[in-house]
């Protein structure tokens, strides 16, 4: 008899069906994953998510975390179709600083295994063509980032894991935590409780409220970040009968905080240049598995086109062709920062797992 700890995985979003996936693949049998929205599309930062994966960062383990996503997204398919594609991620400088910076990481990059090349413009235009070669000094090119369907991913994890014995429960609300000496007992739901040896919290930008069930302070903070689609250009004319709708390589223009790829026929845009947007969870838009759709989730917020303004100028300068197009849908999405930008990992110091967090059988 299986002797594996009862562990209950707050949220199913990436991360929660993520760690539901890599608990099976090393032997764990007793998990269950309670997601407040409909496990088809549950609402939280995932959802929504353009699914842009650039491995470059400036920490060896994040850097070395996003090689692995890009490994284990290829490994991820159903009926022959993926649910990632390695278009190869360009990030251009437009100024001489930033291209000093894109050296840098370059070397880092390589020192860590992962592939890339500094390119001239006009390697930078051949890859990129909509670009104004003339504002760009040069680009770090690496092959094997790419682009993810993150909604497609995370149904992926969910049907492997649950084929490896994983129960997920979507529409299940976490209201709080039973402790029975300092341990956690059991996860209360609006549906009854789920007995648990070790709890996991992957509830993302909710993280404060889970936190709170068990008296812990989150140090994380919801903002929103402003993404957009512009209406067809006539340049990508055509494209919507590609895969995941891009062939161009995922696009950074750090110098403006800006990130592209293409939807299609039109081009989508991140942008941080915005000021900052906290938000209040006691004010998030609430919908019913029924209601909610690509357009109406809890993590997206009405779009505010005056911050975005900057961004789009700039944008249109950056790729001219632009200039004939509009900004068609906007959004203000959710997602959590931490102070230093990095994932909250580990256990809490006020509420101890009830069994060894480790299988033993
Ligand atoms: C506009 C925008 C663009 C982005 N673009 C990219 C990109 O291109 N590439 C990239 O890598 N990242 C991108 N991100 C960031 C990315 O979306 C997030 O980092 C990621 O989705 C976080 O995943 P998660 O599983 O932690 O959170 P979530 O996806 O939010 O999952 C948390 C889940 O927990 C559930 N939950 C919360 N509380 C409870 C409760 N009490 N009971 C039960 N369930 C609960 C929620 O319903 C939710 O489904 C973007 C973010 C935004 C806002």
């Amino acid at each position: 008899m299986s002797t594996s700890p009862r562990v209950v995985i707050i949220g199913a979003g990436i991360v929660g069906a993520n760690l539901a996936d890599e608990l099976t693949a090393r032997g764990w049998t007793n998990i269950t994953v309670l997601e407040q929205g409909p496990l088809h599309l549950a609402g939280g930062s995932t959802s929504h998510a353009p699914g842009l994966v650039f491995q470059t960062n400036a920490s060896k383990t994040m850097t070395e975390f996003a090689s692995y996503t890009v490994d284990k997204l290829l490994s991820l398919r159903k009926d022959g179709q993926p649910c990632f594609w390695q278009l190869g991620g360009l990030e251009v400088a437009t100024t001489p600083e930033r291209l000093e910076e894109l050296k840098r990481r370059l070397g880092f990059i390589t020192s860590w295994g992962v592939e890339g090349r500094l390119i001239d413009p006009d390697e930078c235009e051949k890859h990129y063509p909509l670009l104004d070669r003339d504002r760009v000094l040069g680009g770090l090119h690496v092959p094997s980032d790419g682009l993810a369907l993150a909604a497609r991913a995370v149904q992926l994890l969910i049907e492997r894991a649950s084929a490896a014995g994983v129960v997920f429960r979507g529409s299940t609300t976490v209201t709080g935590v039973r402790e029975e000496g300092g341990r956690v007992a059991a996860v209360v739901t609006d549906d009854g409780e789920v007995p648990a040896d070790v709890v996991v919290s992957c509830a993302g930008f909710w993280g404060p409220k889970v936190g709170a069930m068990v008296g812990m302070d989150i140090p994380l903070l919801p903002l929103a970040h402003q993404y957009v689609k512009t209406t067809p250009v006539a340049e990508l004319a055509g494209r919507n009968e590609l895969p995941n709708g891009a062939r161009l390589p995922i696009l950074r223009h750090q110098d403006a905080d800006l990130y592209y790829r293409e939807h299609g026929e039109r081009i989508g845009i991140g942008s941080y240049a915005h000021r900052p947007m906290p938000v209040d969870l006691d004010e998030l838009p609430s919908f019913t598995a029924e209601q909610m759709s690509e357009h109406r989730m809890p993590s997206r917020l009405d779009f505010t086109p005056e911050d975005f303004e900057p961004s789009w100028q700039e944008s249109q300068r950056l790729l001219p062709m632009l200039r004939g197009a509009r900004i068609e849908d906007g959004f203000n999405g959710i997602f959590s920062f931490t102070p230093d930008g990095g994932p909250l990992i580990g256990e809490s110091p006020d509420v101890k797992a009830s069994s060894s967090p480790r299988p033993s059988g």
